[in-house]
Parts: structure tokens; C-alpha cells; sequence
């Protein structure tokens, strides 16, 4: 008893302990909703504080900005917190270095042949960096978490579960077979309530079973198993905490 109850403090003490138990509250895939909170944080921080910091603007060159998605994320970001400008100042840098890298390559194509994509940017998305240590301190903790703990518990409540592509990043981080069994679990024991529920979906469109009506859940289920595969939808606000 006393080396379970040092376990789970230990477990409480661990780096984003308390922001998934938060996540914990809400339906889905909670290193979803945390990794897209830090993110938006980040940017948050990014474009009221940073366009003008000279480091930054040379980091975000050699990113070329963002990725898709944490482009599409800040153009969320920048409408709900009135950050346009800080947009307008870092996309006005970043198309003069992709014009300027652009001529630069056909250039370089008339004399000598460089190696790699031409305009392949040479530093990784920020926001997925930001992105990823998050989804790395949940799915640790989610790999360790034992039963009856609260990690180990609420992913398996009902609406819950780690999408398929956090599946994926968990276990390239979690190499120990009991690691990546609990990773498992995580998914499996809401991809089977889904899939319940897909079925249901499904048999209720047959007119013979029409007036049986559909369940909240049921007539959603379509759109949360898209988003279990794919990921969450990104929110248009700040995620709750
Ligand atoms: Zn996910
Ligand atoms: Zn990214």
C-alpha cells in the first residue's frame, strides 16, 4: 500500500501531470486538446510579444514560419486575440526570405545542382516542437500510469481515448512492452465504444429500426471516429484548462 501511494505521488509530481487530468475532463483524444493548448499559447506569446525579438524572427526564417496547421492555428489565434499585426509583420518577412530563396535556387540550378527539395525550410515548425514536448510528457505519463489512477482511469471514461496518430508518436517514444500496453488500452477501450456506436449509427438507418430514435452519442459518432483517426478538429477559442 505504501509503495502504491509513493507511486502515484510520483506520478502526480511528473511534468503535465495536472493539465492532463484537466484534459481528462473533456471528450476525446486529450493529447489533442493539450498540444493544441501549449500551441496556442505559444503563438499567443509569439505575436503579441516576439515579432519584433531579431532571435526570433531568425529562428522563424529558418522554419519558414509554421507548418500548415500551425499557420492555420495562428490565423485562429490572431482573430480571437486582435493579433493581426503581429501576422501581418512576420508574414511580410517570411514571403521577402522565401522571394529571396526562391531566386537564389534557380540560380543555383543554372550553375551547380544543390542536394535536397529546393526552399526545404532547415529548422523543424516551432509549433510542433512546442506541439510535440507536450504530447511526450502525456503519453509518458499515459504509459506509466497505473490502474486506479487518475491518468489510467479517465482515458477510459466514456467519450475518451488517444487518437490513432498519438497511438503512433506514443509508441515511437514507449519502447517497454508494459508501456505500450497501457498505450493500448488508452485507444482500444474508446476505438471499441466508438465502433459500438458506429454500428449502432448504422443499423438505425435501416427503416425497420428508424424509430428507435439515435443516442446523442450514436448520431455523433461518425465525426468523433474522423477525428480519433485524424486528430481534433483545432478549436476556433483558446482551449479551456
Ligand atoms: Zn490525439
Ligand atoms: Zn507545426
Amino acid at each position: 500500500v505504501i509503495a502504491r501511494r509513493a507511486a502515484r505521488a510520483d506520478l502526480r509530481s511528473k511534468v503535465g501531470y495536472h493539465d492532463l487530468v484537466a484534459d481528462l475532463k473533456r471528450r476525446g483524444c486529450p493529447v489533442c486538446h493539450g498540444t493544441v493548448r501549449s500551441v496556442w499559447r505559444y503563438l499567443d506569446g509569439l505575436l503579441w510579444e516576439s515579432v519584433n525579438d531579431p532571435g526570433v524572427r531568425k529562428d522563424l526564417r529558418a522554419s519558414h514560419g509554421f507548418c500548415r496547421e500551425h499557420w492555420l492555428l495562428a490565423l485562429r489565434v490572431a482573430s480571437q486575440q486582435s493579433a493581426a499585426s503581429g501576422i501581418a509583420i512576420l508574414a511580410d518577412d517570411l514571403l521577402r526570405h522565401v522571394l529571396a530563396d526562391a531566386e537564389r535556387a534557380v540560380s543555383a540550378d543554372r550553375s551547380t545542382r544543390r542536394r535536397g527539395r529546393p526552399l526545404a525550410p532547415d529548422a523543424p515548425c516551432p509549433g510542433c516542437v512546442v506541439s510535440d514536448r507536450t504530447a511526450a510528457a502525456y503519453l509518458e505519463l499515459l504509459a506509466v500510469a497505473e490502474e486506479g489512477s487518475e491518468p489510467f482511469d479517465g482515458i477510459r471514461r466514456a467519450g475518451r481515448g488517444l487518437c490513432a496518430r498519438h497511438l503512433a508518436d506514443g509508441f515511437a517514444l514507449v519502447h517497454g512492452a508494459a508501456g505500450r500496453e497501457r498505450l493500448l488500452g488508452a485507444f482500444t477501450h474508446g476505438a471499441e465504444e466508438l465502433r459500438r456506436e458506429l454500428q449502432e449509427f448504422g443499423r438505425k438507418h435501416d427503416y425497420r429500426f428508424r424509430s428507435e430514435g439515435f443516442t446523442e452519442a450514436e448520431s455523433t459518432s461518425w465525426t468523433r471516429a474522423v477525428h480519433r483517426l485524424a486528430g481534433e478538429a483545432s478549436p476556433r477559442k483558446e482551449p479551456p484548462r
